[in-house]
């Protein structure tokens, strides 16, 4: 009997306080600005020097692209498989054109581990998505087209 009184008081007394869960999925978390989510990826600034495969620890990233007529590298895939990346980030430390970035997507269950494996225009439509859900973090042109990302949220 005490202790069932024990653990009434406990629940009344949190029953007034400011409540700290959310109604997920209806409700979705904002998280930090270093949040390490699902990466987002900038194609035209990809130079395929290879870095962010050879640093990563899980071997997850597979990428390829060729030598266009101005003798300049571009990407022509860049796959993540999303089922053994541990989101360490390493890769996005590594990438000298800030062209792979962590973002704060992290909703990525399915029934199959085929649908784990993402493509670069997944991961550039999840660029897109940060910039519309994010606009205060970057700088725009007058037209409203993204220019930079400030300082601070590139990783
Ligand atoms: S976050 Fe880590 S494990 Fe995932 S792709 Fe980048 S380097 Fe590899
Ligand atoms: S490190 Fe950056 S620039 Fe180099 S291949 Fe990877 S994403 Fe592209």
């Amino acid at each position: 009997m005490f202790g069932f009184m024990k653990g009434l008081g406990v629940t009344l007394r949190q029953l007034p306080k400011k409540k700290v869960t959310l109604m997920y999925p209806e409700q979705k978390p904002v998280w930090p600005e270093r949040f390490r989510g699902v990466h987002r990826f900038i194609p035209d600034l990809c130079i395929v020097c290879n870095q962010c495969a050879r640093v990563c620890p899980t071997d997850c990233i597979s990428l390829s692209g060729t030598r266009g007529p101005d003798k300049k590298m571009r990407i022509d895939t860049y796959d993540i498989n999303f089922d053994i990346c541990i989101l360490c980030s390493l890769c996005t430390d590594v990438c000298p054109t800030e062209s792979i970035l962590m973002s704060d997507t992290f909703e990525l269950a399915t029934y199959s581990r085929d649908n784990l494996y993402l493509d670069m225009h997944w991961l550039y439509e999840n660029e897109l998505a940060y910039e519309r859900n994010h606009p205060e973090r970057f700088v725009k042109d007058a037209e409203g087209n993204v220019e930079s990302e400030k300082a601070g949220d590139a990783e």
